[in-house]
This record gives structure tokens, sequence and C-alpha cells, in this order.
């Protein structure tokens, strides 16, 4: 596997977590990725995976290293097998500019599950 490079931005949250300034619920952790429950959770499973290293979002990870995105894909579904959810469904949603909902710009995959999930989503 390959070994993590951080790059933190200073004052962003999630590089503070990832940096283990601000606690967070650690449930997954890899050499690039880490995985940690939301906050404010909108389903029974609701857990966060972030890259250790900053980007913007899900287009500027992929621009920047597309191994690391499917490092962030890996680690999505292995939350997923932990949290007993891969049998049943799971979402993976990458909210992807202000748009689109997104209010933490580092990137982050929301890995839902453990209730149904309506399609459309809002
Ligand atoms: P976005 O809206 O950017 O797609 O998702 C950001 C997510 O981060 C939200 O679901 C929000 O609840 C979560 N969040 C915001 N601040 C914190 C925090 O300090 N700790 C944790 N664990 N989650 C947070």
């Amino acid at each position: 596997m390959a070994t993590a490079t951080l790059s933190l931005v200073t004052d962003c949250l999630f590089c503070k977590i990832a940096a283990k300034e601000i606690p967070a619920e650690i449930v997954l952790e890899t050499a690039r990725a880490l995985a940690f429950r939301d906050i404010n959770p909108q389903a029974p499973t609701h857990v966060l995976v972030i890259s250790k290293s900053h980007h913007a979002n899900a287009a500027a990870l992929a621009e920047a290293d597309d191994g690391l995105a499917d490092d962030l894909l890996k680690a999505c579904h292995a939350v997923a097998v932990q949290e007993g959810v891969a049998e049943t469904g799971y979402r993976v949603v990458f909210n992807t500019g202000p748009g689109a909902g997104q209010t933490v710009f580092h990137v982050h995959a929301h890995v839902l599950g453990g209730r149904s999930l309506q399609w459309p989503p809002g």
C-alpha cells in the first residue's frame, strides 16, 4: 500500500480531524483514508470517509490522484461491511460543490445505510 503524503490545510475541519487535532468517532483508518461517524447522522449508519490529504472535493481528488479515489471507494465498501449494511444495501454520496449541498470543502464520501433510502434524493 502507498504511504500517506499529508498535505494539510490549517483552517480545514477535516484536515484537523485527519491530524487527530479534533476528535471524531473513527471507525476505520488506512494509510490514506480515515472514516468516522457523521456528527449529525441521517441514517443508522452515517459514516464519512475522507482522504487524509486535502482535496476540495471529489472532482479535485480524481484529477490529482485517481489511485486515491480508488482507495476511498474501497474504504467506503470496507466501512459498509464493518457496519453490517453491505448485504442490505447502502449509499455512497460525494456532494460536490455548494449547489449539491457540499458544506465542508475537504473531499468526503457519505456512507449511508441501515434504513430504506429513497430515490431520487432531495
Ligand atoms: P457535506 O454537506 O459537505 O456533504 O457534508 C459535511 C458533513 O460533515 C455533514 O453531514 C455534517 O454533519 C458533517 N460534519 C460537520 N462538522 C462535523 C464535525 O465536526 N464532526 C463530524 N464527525 N462531522 C461533521
